[in-house]
Order: structure tokens, then C-alpha cells, then sequence
């Protein structure tokens, strides 16, 4: 392995003094919801650093000099799987008495694992190619990218200050979400443009996330440019993982700072409640309880801002998880493992869709396309069921 990418090339120096701080205390164990649903500890946060830690000690320096040491291919490969089955969710580092921001570090190890061609798993695998085709990662026809759920009474501008990305999951999977989107912007009424269907193409966080960053730069760039020359001002999206990468992770790939603003949706609609412009006619009493996206709430902390909406509409009752804002369980759908481990992502799904009933929740809210799809599917063949309903779903409702 002498001689191949070493195990620090490519990561930050705050990444290796994360992986060189762990204390290996292992209070993380006892949140990480994969290690709850499959008990696998390799999986933890606590043994994927001692592992790596162990690659660069035994690679790197006078000792990885002299020795000369290989790692051995299993433990490679047994690493690799348990870094992509990890969810990315977080929360392991929002309990991490050293502060490691595993929602970070995750992604930038897969990264390496690839660049040693062990990974990315599965299915995962296809998607440069697919995105490269078609836009986007599900390899679906770009022109029907709006076409079976876009509202046929809504005006789109050429060119406007505000501008709305669909994303591919909503756009192709969870499509009463971004239909809902569409509708709140238009109740909204002020003008908003989009790209035509063939050119909004992913953002690339799945090809991110997986560690797999060539295509980055140019879909990033083709995007942000797109948006530029319509004059765009602030940009409106509704899927947590694409608002993350666009705050996150455009402005590296763009080379500078974005000409524009990136505004979770929610964030958009509380402002647009403040300034008056739309209002809330209809009552819903029901008792909800609002699910928290992991890279909405840990990622780029829009905790208020969907509390904010629900509670702006009459006789709503919102009920919390346990675990919620910053602590919220993850749905099971993240990291772009839940085709891959499919079992593990249902049992997660499931976790959700049992304390939401437990709670008395009359309606699980979402606000995430893959939360969206991945818990939907997990009530085919469970005896437990709850309506879920997506946060602008509901919100058209009472208007
Ligand atoms: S990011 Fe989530 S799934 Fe991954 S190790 Fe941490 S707690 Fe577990
Ligand atoms: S909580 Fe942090 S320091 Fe403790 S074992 Fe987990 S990653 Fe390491």
C-alpha cells in the first residue's frame, strides 16, 4: 500500500487533529442510530477513528518510513463498509466532548476510501456517470423534471431577485413537496424564476457525500452561473441536503462567494409571514409532530424557522420527539446509504414512525424529500402507520 495516497493527503488539518483528539470516551455510542438499529460496533464513531488513526500511524512518518507497513486490504475494506453504512447524520459530533464535526469528517474519509478505489458501495457507484447523462442521480429524463408535479396556474419569470431549486428527489421522488413548495411561493406573490428543467441539475451533494468530487466543480459552476446571468438574489430550496452543500460547499467549487443568498424555504416563508405578505385562513386542529432533518437542523441549524411555521397556523398543536432540533434521530435516509443498507435505513424509519404514534401525533411533519420518501416506503408491510404530510404540504392546506 507504500506508495499509493497517503491517509492525511487531502484532509484538513482540523480533520486530522479531530481524528488525533478522539479520547475514544464513546458517549457518541449511545446516540449513533445505525449502531441502535444493527448493534454492529465497528459502525460507531469511536472505532472508524481508531481505525484511521491506526492507518496513519502505522503509514505515516519515520515509523510508516522505516517499516515500510501495509495495511491489510480486509481491515481496509471492513472500514470502508462501515464509513459508508454511517448514515452522516451528526449527531455523534454534536455530543462529542472534543467538538469533532463528524457530519463533516465522514464525508471527507469516504473520500479517501474512493480515492483508494474501495469505495463508493453498491449502487452508488453509477451515479457520476447517471448525473453526467441525465442531471440527475435517479436517471430520469431531465425534461420530465417538472412536468408530472409542477401546477399548471404558475407563472414563472424570466428573470427575478428570487429564484427556486427543486432538487432531484423532490423533484423526481417526493413530488407533493415541491408541488407544495411551488404553490406557498406563488401564495407568496412575488415574482420567482427557475431554471428550465434540463438545466437544474443536481447540486451535487450525493456525489459529494459519497466522495465522489469530480463532477463537482462544473455542476456547481454551470448552476451558480445559470442563476447569476437571471439576476438572482436570494435562492430558495427546500431539501436540506442541497441547501447544505449550496451554504457549504458552492462557494469552494465556484472558486468565490456566491452573487446570491441561499434561503432554506422555511426561512423564506417565516420572512414573508413577518412582511405580511400572504396570510393563514384556515384553522387545522390536529395535534403534528415535526421530524428534524439532519442536515437542515445540524447542518445549516434552521431549528426555529419550521416551528415558526407551524405555529403560525391556527389550532395546529406541534408535539417534539425526544430527540429533536440539534439531537434529532436520524429518518434513516441520509449519507446516501439508504438504498445501499436498506434494511438499516427502514428499521431507523420506523423508530420515527413509532414515536410519532406513541407521542399521539394525528400527522408526522416533514421537511426533507429523502426523509419524505425514505419514511413513506417503511409503512409498506409495517403494522404501524402515520399519515406524513411534508411542511409545505401542510401549509397550503391552511391557506
Ligand atoms: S454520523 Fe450518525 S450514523 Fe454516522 S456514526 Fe455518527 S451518529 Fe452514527
Ligand atoms: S464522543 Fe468524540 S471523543 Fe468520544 S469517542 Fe466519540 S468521537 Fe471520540
Amino acid at each position: 500500500m507504500k506508495g499509493m495516497y497517503s491517509f492525511i493527503e487531502g484532509l484538513s488539518r482540523k480533520e486530522v487533529m479531530e481524528i488525533k483528539a478522539c479520547t475514544q470516551c464513546r458517549e457518541c455510542l449511545r446516540y449513533c442510530p445505525v449502531q441502535e438499529v444493527t448493534g454492529n460496533v465497528s459502525i460507531s464513531p469511536a472505532e472508524k477513528i481508531r481505525c484511521y488513526r491506526e492507518f496513519i500511524n502505522s503509514t505515516a512518518g519515520l515509523k510508516g518510513w522505516i517499516l515500510g507497513k501495509d495495511i491489510d486490504r480486509r481491515l481496509l475494506e471492513e472500514f470502508t463498509r462501515a464509513v459508508f453504512e454511517c448514515t452522516t447524520c451528526g449527531v455523534c459530533g454534536e455530543v462529542c466532548p472534543v467538538g469533532i464535526d463528524t457530519q463533516r469528517l465522514w464525508p471527507m474519509l469516504r473520500r479517501k476510501m474512493v480515492k483508494r478505489g474501495l469505495g463508493p458501495i453498491g449502487s452508488q457507484a453509477q451515479m457520476p456517470g447517471v448525473i453526467e447523462e441525465t442531471g440527475n442521480p435517479y436517471n430520469q429524463p431531465p425534461e420530465e423534471r417538472y412536468r408530472r408535479w409542477f401546477p399548471e396556474d404558475v407563472e414563472i419569470s424570466d428573470k427575478a431577485e428570487v429564484a427556486y431549486y427543486a432538487g432531484c428527489t423532490g423533484a423526481y421522488q417526493a413530488q407533493p413537496m415541491v408541488r407544495s413548495d411551488v404553490l406557498v411561493l406563488k401564495a407568496i406573490s412575488k415574482p420567482f424564476t427557475m431554471l428550465d428543467a434540463k438545466d437544474e441539475v443536481c447540486c451535487g451533494f450525493p456525489l459529494f457525500i459519497t466522495g465522489q468530487h469530480e463532477l463537482l466543480e462544473g455542476l456547481v459552476k454551470r448552476l451558480v452561473d445559470a442563476y447569476r446571468e437571471k439576476g438572482v438574489k436570494e435562492l430558495v430550496c427546500s431539501c436540506p441536503c442541497c441547501v447544505n452543500m449550496m451554504v457549504k460547499d458552492w462557494p469552494y467549487y465556484y472558486g468565490k462567494e456566491l452573487p446570491f443568498r441561499i434561503l432554506h424555504i422555511t426561512q423564506y416563508v417565516v420572512r414573508a409571514l413577518k412582511e405580511g405578505c400572504f396570510r393563514i385562513n384556515r384553522e387545522i386542529k390536529e395535534r403534528v409532530i415535526y421530524h428534524d432533518p439532519c442536515y437542515l437542523s445540524r447542518g445549516v441549524n434552521v431549528i426555529s424557522e419550521p416551528r415558526d411555521v407551524l405555529r403560525a397556523i391556527p389550532g395546529l398543536e406541534l408535539l417534539e420527539f425526544e430527540h429533536c432540533g440539534r439531537m434529532s434521530r436520524c429518518c434513516g435516509a441520509g449519507g446516501a446509504a439508504r438504498k445501499v443498507f436498506h434494511d438499516n435505513a427502514t428499521a431507523m424509519a420506523r423508530l420515527t414512525i413509532d414515536e410519532a404514534i406513541e407521542k399521539g401525533a394525528d400527522r408526522l411533519v416533514l421537511s426533507c424529500p429523502a426523509c419524505y420518501e425514505k419514511v413513506n416506503e417503511a409503512m409498506n408491510d409495517y403494522h404501524r402507520k402515520i399519515p406524513i404530510v411534508d411542511i409545505m404540504e401542510l401549509l397550503v392546506e391552511a391557506i
